[in-house]
Parts: C-alpha cells; structure tokens; sequence
C-alpha cells in the first residue's frame, strides 16, 4: 500500500446525501473510499458501503438479474426479500438492444425503466454475467481496442467507450471495468494478451466515466485477469493498483475450473496488491463452502451464480444456518417436534429431518437430499405436506408444501422456479447475515470450523 494511503486523506466530499466517499488528490494510487472495514475476524471482515442507494453490510450477497430483470421474481415479489439490498446487472446486456439511449431517454433513466428504482438498492454493473459464462473458447476474440461478447443478440464487439457508455445507463452505485475475460484454462500465450488489454482498458474506461455524469458517484471496481497463471495474475493486479479513484477489485474469471487451492492462491496473490480499504469483489464463487473460504480472505462481495443453478436444478436449500438451528433440527429428528412457534426462525432448518420415523430409514438420495439441499424433483416428496424448510420465514415456506414444489416441477409450471427463486435467496441471505453477525461477534474462525466440520462429517460418515 502506497505511503500516502496510509497516511489517510481528507479529499473533499462528494455530493449527494449520504456519501462518505471523498477522492484522494491526484497523482498516487489512491481509492475511493466509499467503502469501510468495521472489524475484522480470522481474515474475515465486516465492512459497510456508502451508496447514494443506501448503506450495504458486507460480506454481501447480489441478487442476480437475467440481461436486467430479477431472475424468477416480479418486483412485488422482491420485495418479499427486505435483505435483497444489492443487485447484479451485467452491463454487456445493454451495448446493442436496448441500446444505451433507450434508458437514457426513458422516464427515470434506466433504473426506472428496470424497475429497479424503488425501493432504493445497490446497483452493481458487470462486465459478464456470473451464472452463464458466455465465452466461446478459442473462436472468442478480441483486440486492442475492442472485447468480443455473447449478448442476447448474438456475438458483439465492445469498446471500453461503448460499454461504460451502457453501463451509465444503468444508473449503477459500483461498476466493474470492461476486461478481456477469458477463463482458468486459456492457453499459457492468451492469457498475457488478456492481461496487456485488461491493464490497457481501465484507464480508458476510467477516463470516459469521467466524463459521464450518471457515474458521478459511482465506485469503479478493476478486473485482475490472468486465468490460471499467477504471475499474470500479480501483474494485471499491481498495473490495476496504480489506477487512480478506484473503490476497489474485482478478482474475475473465478469458477471457470479452477481448483480450489489455486483460486486461494490467485485471491490471496490479487488482493495483497491492493490497500485494505479497497472493496473486495470475486466473480461466480458461490457454494456455502467457496463462500466461508473466500470470505475467510477478505472477500466482501459475491454474486448469485450458485443460487441460478441450484434453481434451476430444482433444489431448495435446507442447511441450518446457525449452530443452533443445528441443534434444533438434531432435536426434531430425535424426538417430537417442538412447540409451535417456539423457536421462530431460530428452528428454521429443523424441517429436513423433522419427520422423524420412516424416512429415517431411507438413505439419504431416496429422500433426496443431502446435508445442505432437498431436490423437489425426487418422488420422495410426492405427498410431502411439509413446507420447503419448517420454520423458514420466506413466502414460500409460509404458503406452500413440498408436494405443491414436486407437482409444480412435474408439470413445467414456472411458479416452481419463482417460489424456490425466494425460498433460496431468502435462505442465503440468512447465511450472509450469520457471517456478518459470527465476525462481529469475533467469532468467524469458530463458525466457519462449525460449518465445514458439518460437511465434513456429512461427506464421510454421512450424518
Ligand atoms: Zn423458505
């Protein structure tokens, strides 16, 4: 970290309320500090960002949008999920149709014409789309000025210019610079020219934000590429590092096959280039497990990729998110299921194994589950009448049965993926919240060793 980030800075304050963000003077690698450390926990932080949409606690979850609209959820039905503060939206989607002056000119700009104006959320602009990797392998190009894209139109060039012209549009708090995004096996020769356009794109990117004002008080967030090579890694991070009036980094181009071991090491090689109070972003790591992990680095940041899949596996997520919904459903599967309304959500997760007697008996695929989700497809839950989760708070758990689930999915009707949609995202918020809570309390190491020890004892004694 350069001398003069240390040294703390009293840049003047941006407009618009709420802000806390100031810019450092010009002329050393400074950030934008919109975004702060409030406490640290076993390498773990719990930090805030300041938006002109609201204060966003971190670690955080983005809800995931399709090419701009809430995958399986109408706006009303968002606002079912009070803790959806922040949204993803891939900024790609909005280079040709619509184009950027579609939004521009509508009523409200483009966050009215998303419907993603009201209630006031974080809007955070990608340069990809987290859950469908459009890349095409060897037949993907690109140039010095241009990045060659999968759009809902088809193949498409970009130009730094054309896409933070797009991303304008939408009106976003945080933005991630346009970058050659290739994946974790590209060749050892294509990855040094993704790198050489990645470093060559932010300034231009950052320069033509300079000159859009709906990006005026937005945070920028650099791309480190570099696939698989570690040392191209490191170099794209420290050119990224000398970028002047960044909030922070994306480490992009995760879950693209990389081993679990060498995307530590690439999170560790990337962030360690950057100042600590720079906002810490990954791309597309998204199991409970790659969560604690990345979390456990310092990650503040993640998308939903892992929850679009697990929709669209027909799954429902039913691991206790707190140790003591571990013990409430130990409880239920040991004895008579507790009092009604006892324990609130507290005993949410005691559901999965609540029913006590014969499925005990079952192994666990013929119920078809296992420790961390229940698949509504499997014939078990034919006649379950049991909410998805017992005890979870979300609009689906309240109102619906696991049967309903199963019938839903047998007959192709899309209320399935709208009613685990918020069953899930509900859920993983719940997560989010338990390792906010487990570093504030100074207690992340503890909780993480609570949760993978679960897993673990799942994985070989499968209990
Ligand atoms: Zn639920």
């Amino acid at each position: 970290m350069p001398a003069c980030c240390s040294a703390g800075h009293s840049g003047g304050s941006r407009a618009g309320a709420g802000m806390h963000a100031h810019r450092h003077s010009s002329g050393c690698s400074h950030m934008l500090t919109m975004f702060k450390v409030v406490s640290t926990s076993d390498g773990a932080r719990r930090g805030e960002l300041a938006t002109a949409s609201g204060t966003l606690p971190t670690p955080a979850l983005l809800v995931y949008t399709h090419r701009g609209g809430v995958l399986n959820l109408t706006p009303d039905l968002l606002e079912k999920l009070p803790d959806a503060q922040a949204v993803q939206i891939d900024g790609l989607q909005f280079v040709n149709q619509p184009k950027p002056e579609v939004l521009q000119q509508a009523p409200g700009g483009g966050r009215r014409f998303l419907a993603l104006d009201a209630p006031p959320r974080v809007l955070v602009a990608t340069a990809r789309d987290p859950a469908i990797y459009e890349y095409l392998g060897a037949m993907r190009q690109a140039t010095k000025e241009w990045a060659s894209v999968s759009i809902h139109t088809g193949a498409a060039t970009v130009t730094a210019e054309q896409y933070v012209e797009a991303v304008a549009a939408l009106q976003p708090d945080l933005w991630v610079a346009l970058s050659d995004d290739i994946p974790n096996d590209s060749r050892s020769d294509r990855c040094p020219k993704s790198v050489d356009r990645t470093v060559a794109w932010l300034p231009a990117c950052m320069a033509a934000a300079a000159g859009a004002p709906a990006l005026a008080g937005a945070g920028a967030l650099a791309a480190v590429q570099g696939g698989q090579y570690v040392n191209e890694r490191i170099r794209c991070a420290e050119a990224a590092a000398k970028q002047p009036g960044l909030a922070g980094v994306v480490v992009a181009a995760l879950g693209t096959g990389e081993s679990p071991e060498l995307r530590a090491t690439i999170i560790a090689e990337v962030t360690a280039r950057f100042p600590e109070g720079a906002l810490r972003m990954v791309s597309s790591v998204g199991t409970p497990e790659d969560v604690l992990e990345a979390v456990a680095q310092g990650i503040d940041l993640f998308d939903s990729a892992h929850l679009v899949n697990l929709v669209a596996g027909g799954y429902a997520l039913s691991f206790p998110v707190t140790p003591e919904e571990e013990a409430a459903q130990q409880a239920a599967a040991a004895g008579p299921p507790p009092a009604a309304g006892a324990a609130g959500e507290t005993a949410a997760a005691a559901g999965a194994a609540a029913d006590g007697g014969a499925a005990q008996e079952q192994c666990a695929a013929d119920r078809g589950e296992d420790d961390s989700k229940i698949n509504l497809w499997s014939l078990a839950y034919r006649t379950d009448a049991r909410p998805l989760l017992p005890g979870c708070s979300c609009f689906a758990c309240a109102n619906h049965t696991r049967a309903y689930l199963h019938h839903l999915l047998q007959t192709h009707e899309m209320t399935a993926q709208v009613l685990l949609e918020l069953h899930n995202t509900h859920h993983y918020l719940r997560f989010f919240a338990a390792i906010r809570d487990g570093i504030a309390a100074g207690r992340f190491g503890e909780y993480r060793a609570w949760f993978l020890g679960r897993r673990q004892r799942w994985l070989v004694e499968g209990r």
